[in-house]
């Protein structure tokens, strides 16, 4: 098969993932839809995994660690309700994919990452595939990322037992976090904070399965 082909057949994949995983589950927001039927997946993870990357469910991207399953991407990045213009934290780099997702979507994503091999390499295969607006650090996500907050969206990829303070104060007042929270693999549901007036609204979605987020969070509570 030429190049063209390839990239042509990607596409005929990506289209069938948005209507039979995404569409199909109620994610309507036509801007998350349309990002999702264009970011080339299948350059997020491993090649040997490459003609999986549009099946229904999560994979290895090394290090232990996998990238979600497309629908939960689609599900949290809906529930960013981005609007274009807006500063993002990621924790949780991984393959950068979700990172991706999100930088069509806003203004600029900050992304941190606590495997080293990992962040460099998803800071690299950003860099190639030309998102600009995306920006990666090596650390641990707990303390957030000082320098450039506050954001408008904070969005974790992996699962925290409690809502880092940290993270509260570096949202901005009408800001949002998407985490998925929750101690155990068993217990962990979408939530979604807005912070409001000096308080936090918590609104709690389906259950889901994320790896646990990890560093100085598991040693102070
Ligand atoms: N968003 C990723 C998938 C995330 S998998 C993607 O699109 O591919 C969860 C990631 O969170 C893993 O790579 C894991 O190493 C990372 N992680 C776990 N604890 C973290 C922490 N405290 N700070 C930053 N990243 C963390």
């Amino acid at each position: 098969m030429c190049n063209g082909g390839k990239k042509d057949y990607y596409a005929i994949l990506r289209k069938s993932m948005v209507n039979s995983q995404i569409k199909a589950r109620g994610v309507t927001d036509k801007r998350v839809l349309k990002v999702l039927e264009k970011v080339p997946r299948h350059l997020f993870v491993p090649d040997d995994l490459q003609s999986e990357a549009y099946n229904d469910y999560p994979l290895p991207i090394g290090e232990g660690q996998t990238i979600s399953q497309p629908y939960i991407v689609a599900r949290m990045t809906e529930l960013a309700e981005l609007k274009g213009d807006e500063k993002v934290l990621e924790i949780g780099t991984g393959s950068g994919y979700q990172a991706a997702i999100l930088s069509l979507l806003c203004k600029e994503v900050y992304s941190i990452e606590i495997i080293e091999s990992l962040a460099k390499s998803a800071e690299k295969r950003l860099k190639e595939l030309n998102y600009k607006n995306v920006f990666v650090r090596h650390g641990d996500g707990y303390l957030g990322w000082t320098e450039v907050a506050p954001f408008d969206v904070i969005l974790i990829t992996c699962a925290p037992p409690y809502l880092p303070d940290s993270l509260i104060r570096q949202l901005k007042v009408g800001g949002r976090i998407v985490v998925p929270m929750g101690k155990e693999y068993e217990t962990q549901i979408l939530t979604v904070f807005l912070k409001k007036n000096g308080e936090l609204i918590k609104t709690e979605y389906e259950p889901v399965r994320f790896v646990p987020m990890k560093g100085k969070i598991e040693q102070s509570k």
